[in-house]
């Protein structure tokens, strides 16, 4: 059995699971209470603010805890429109291959007056700065740009973009959450205003995540309640969640450089051998994304039937993302991208966690190969392709 699905989700580290455990029956109390058991969970709490913060180069009082990567972006996009409100500034610039949780709030803004600008993906999977610094407006209040794509895999320019945002005075959010834990991030050195991350994509539990916001921005709370989160978020902490968060997240970076080389060899291994199935791409860069990031297109074939005799092998992949499939849509990244939609029903993406071995690698080449060339067997749109009633595009 290969795991191959680690942008939908990531297993929990043992050591998280040791953690989740033992704070669930040791440390119940309520971080509000004032007696002891409540203080301790307390003590927990901001200590695992402040392991979460340093991991990012930021002060603890900057990290607002939520219930992972949607509720962040959420927030942090509500946030920058209700400043940019009371300046009478109401324009939002983003690119087109964002995460649902960013895309679905800005139409939600658009509906109540705010005039949102997608930046083009271009081919490789990448923004490009000089067409971010060339929409910006006077009225511009925010710049929320992903920092690696969670379908394609592709690392944007954060730094480059940050800084012009920067010199523009223009907020700047990144979706982090197929980053955090993976690649390195630093919100000082890469220019960043606000950030999303979510704890089970860098193996820690799932429904739980944060928010940091540089000092000085007020943050809307999405939840009415207590004071909770400096009054940020209302809602009694999951502290033992919380403290597998920051268990999770200081092992990840503690290994970081060593297992992001070592996975893009892996990675490297994998996008070679599938090459040299005929008729496919690389979809995005193949340098500039992430360590455990494949992401193909194969003519001819319906991604979701290449999923499920996959799923047959052992395998288990994605096709899309987790969110999509299941609609017959194609992906909006893979269409940001300029892939056609017959080519784009076609992909499959392999997100590989760094144990895996390279017999394990080989195994996926063989079995992706055995598939794609059995489906063709019997796809109509593949019988069109080699008569030459349709020309192929890949
Ligand atoms: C998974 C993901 C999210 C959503 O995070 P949740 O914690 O599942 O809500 C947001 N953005 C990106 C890029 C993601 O990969």
């Amino acid at each position: 059995m290969i795991y191959a699905d680690n942008a939908a989700t990531t297993r929990m580290s043992d050591a998280a699971i040791q953690t989740m455990i033992t704070l669930s029956g040791e440390c119940y109390g309520n971080a509000s209470s004032l007696y002891s058991i409540g203080q301790r969970a307390k003590e927990v709490l901001e200590q695992a603010r402040a392991d979460v913060a340093a991991v990012i180069n930021a002060e603890p009082r900057e990290i607002t805890f939520t219930s992972g990567g949607s509720e962040a972006d959420n927030q942090a996009i509500r946030s920058a429109a209700e400043l940019g409100k009371l300046k009478g500034k109401k324009h939002i610039i983003s690119s087109a291959f964002e995460h649902h949780a960013v895309l679905h709030t800005l139409s939600k803004l658009e509906r109540e007056g705010f005039t949102v600008t997608l930046l083009p993906v271009h081919e490789d999977g990448l923004v490009r700065p000089e067409e971010l610094a060339e929409a910006i407006r006077e009225d511009t209040c925010l710049v929320t740009i992903m920092y690696a794509n969670n379908e394609i895999g592709t690392i944007q320019p954060i730094r480059e973009l940050g800084a012009i945002c920067r010199e523009r005075n223009v907020l700047f959010h990144t979706d982090a959450v197929q980053a955090i834990g993976h690649i390195s991030v630093d919100v000082v050195r890469d220019n960043i205003d606000m950030l999303s991350a979510s704890a089970h994509k860098f193996h820690g539990p799932k429904g739980t995540g944060f928010l940091y916001a540089k000092k000085g921005i007020r943050l809307t709370s999405l939840i009415e309640g207590g004071a909770q989160e400096r009054g940020r978020r209302a809602g009694t902490e999951n502290v033992p969640a919380i403290a597998a968060t920051a268990t999770a997240l200081k092992e990840a970076a503690a290994t970081l450089e060593e297992h992001a080389e070592a996975t893009a060899k892996k990675r490297d291994r994998l996008i070679a051998g599938l090459s040299q199935i005929p008729h496919s791409a690389l979809n995005g860069d193949a340098k500039k994304r992430l360590p455990s990031n494949v992401n193909f297109c194969f003519e001819g074939i319906e991604g979701e039937s290449l999923l499920l005799l996959l799923d047959d092998r052992g395998i288990m992949a994605s096709s899309g993302s987790a969110c999509t499939s299941g609609s017959l849509d194609p992906s909006h990244v893979l269409l940001a991208i300029g892939r056609v939609h017959d080519v784009a029903h076609g992909s499959l993406r392999l997100s590989i966690g760094d144990d895996i071995t390279d017999e394990e690698v080989d195994y996926l080449v063989k079995n992706v190969g055995e598939v794609v060339s059995y489906l063709r067997g019997f796809s109509p749109i593949w019988r069109d392709l080699t008569s030459g009633k349709k020309p192929f595009i890949l």
